[in-house]
């Protein structure tokens, strides 16, 4: 991968990071106003308040490992390590970065993965079939 793509991969995952913080700070602005509307009577129910809370903290919890997964990426880019497979070693084609740029896995690696998983252990204890009747029985007149 070379510098100028490297550098288009910095940019993009600091916005990403940028929108993440300004969405955060947003979402702190949210928090504050439920707070207020509680404490002065306001519109919402306390259920409401309740409810928007938790959907505000479940967000916050999405946007966290969003954000530590771009900071991830940051650093892999500055240890010169960005769009290689963690697994294989292999590089990551640019049309999976710049869907995620965060990915750390090539596509095969993912897809040996997903097998990997399908494959259940239960399948491999399995019985073998049962055995056909023995012949004797056939031929016994
Ligand atoms: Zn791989």
């Amino acid at each position: 991968m070379n510098d100028t793509i490297v550098e288009e991969f910095r940019r993009l995952i600091q916005a990403l990071l940028d929108e993440i913080e300004a969405e955060n700070q947003r979402g702190q602005e949210g928090q504050q106003t439920v707070t207020l509307d509680q404490q002065s009577v306001g519109r919402l129910s306390r259920m409401d308040a309740l409810q928007n809370q938790a959907m505000a903290k479940a967000t916050q919890g999405r946007r966290d490992i969003e954000a530590s997964r771009l900071r991830a990426a940051l650093s892999r880019i500055d240890e010169g390590e960005f769009g290689y497979c963690e697994d294989c070693g292999d590089e990551i084609v640019l049309g999976r970065l710049r869907l995620d740029p965060a990915a750390t896995r090539c596509v095969s690696c993912i897809r040996g993965l997903v097998t990997r998983k399908a494959k259940s252990p239960i399948q491999d204890v399995q019985k073998p079939p049962p055995a056909p009747p023995a012949m004797a029985e056939y031929c016994a007149t």
